[in-house]
């Protein structure tokens, strides 16, 4: 079958794979984040054609999928397709690799919160944009976690949180060690900046902090950016210890929003959820804004739904959910 897009481009499909991985085969690379259906990056219009639901599409509604909606991530197709899918050239000459790598560091910045760093083998490293993740294998467990250092750092962070009773949460907590030897796979995902002739919203839940801190770091390092927007960093989290990065910036000017979820009597800050909080400061600049969130999906999903009922375009805003990986 052919996979053509409205730009242009056009691939054969493979089979019994989805659209996604049959682009990624054919060196296209479209929006996409978990590829288990359940964040709705990947969502697109099928314009022509039929296709077959390799995997659940949880993210779609049935108005949805009414309206011709499909996640690229689930679906096969089973005659030729037209859809409205945008090649992001800038992914270009990054290469998915998967590699040894050895922890170099951990750190506990609080009781929940796992900060791990990975050293690459003499000779080996991984070329990212900031923003994207990898894949940690071990023991046969395969977890998403986002990079949390810039592609200026020989090392990898990543910072964890830990999900009671999660498989690799009980390794991160309780047996990882120093010089422990793991595989990643990657770069993964598609939540970078695509460029900055906006005003910049950022919106973080938990260790959701984790690619921002990343992409806001490498803009703040970068000499050959210039901002001519405002920046906006809301950053949520249920206890006030669970803010384990300080944001501080040499050459960049973001307003820095600390949201606890859960009342407390010892916070100076705002209470409550991000998305609101975000709503409430800053109103009808919303909507001129591009707006990056990351974190828990039901924020997520939230701030999508009233950010878009105030009119922000579907298209100025970019989401990685921190769904479970199966
Ligand atoms: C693109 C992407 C990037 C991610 N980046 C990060 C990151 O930088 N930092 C980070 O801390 N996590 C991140 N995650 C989440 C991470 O991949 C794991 O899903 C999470 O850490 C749980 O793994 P586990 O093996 O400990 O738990 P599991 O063994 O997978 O699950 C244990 C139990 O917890 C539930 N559960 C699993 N995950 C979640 C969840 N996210 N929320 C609520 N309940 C859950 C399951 O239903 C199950 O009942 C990311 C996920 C994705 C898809």
């Amino acid at each position: 079958m052919r996979i053509k897009t409205i730009e242009g481009n056009e691939f054969s499909s493979t089979e019994a794979n989805s659209i996604l991985d049959s682009a990624l085969l054919a060196g296209f690379i479209f929006e996409y984040s978990c590829k288990n259906g359940l964040c709705g990056v990947c969502k697109t219009t099928l314009i022509e054609g039929k296709v077959l639901e390799l995997k659940s599409q949880f993210a779609l509604t049935d108005e949805e999928k009414k309206n011709h909606k499909i996640l690229t991530c689930c679906c096969e197709p089973v005659s030729d397709v037209v859809i409205d899918a945008e090649d992001l050239t800038r992914l270009k000459n990054i290469d998915v690799k998967t590699l040894p790598v050895r922890i170099s560091e951990i750190n506990f910045p609080a009781k929940n919160i796992i900060e791990v760093v990975l050293r690459f083998p003499p000779a080996a490293s991984i070329k990212f944009l900031e923003g994207q993740y990898l894949d940690v294998l071990w023991n046969n467990i395969r977890r998403s976690y986002s990079i949390a250092s810039t592609s200026l750092d020989k090392k990898v962070k990543l910072l964890i949180k830990k999900v009671d009773q999660g498989q690799m949460s009980d390794y991160w907590f309780d047996q990882a060690q120093v010089n422990d030897l793991l595989r990643i796979e990657g770069p993964k995902g598609t939540f970078f900046i695509r460029d900055a002739v906006k005003p910049l919203v950022f919106l973080a839940t938990g260790t959701g902090i984790a690619p921002i801190m990343s992409i806001l770091t490498k803009i703040d390092q970068d000499s050959e950016f210039t901002q001519q927007h405002a920046i906006h960093l809301f950053w949520g989290n249920r206890y006030k210890e669970d803010f384990v990065w300080q944001p501080m910036f040499k050459n960049i000017e973001v307003s820095v929003e600390k949201v606890i979820s859960k009342s407390d009597k010892d916070w100076g800050g705002e209470t409550g959820y991000v998305q609101m909080i975000a709503l409430e400061k800053l109103g009808a600049k919303l909507v001129v804004s591009d707006v990056y969130a990351c974190g828990s999906n039901a924020m997520i999903q939230s701030s999508k739904q009233v950010f878009s009922d105030i009119g922000l375009p579907e298209k100025q805003f970019y989401s990685d959910a921190f769904v479970q990986s199966f």
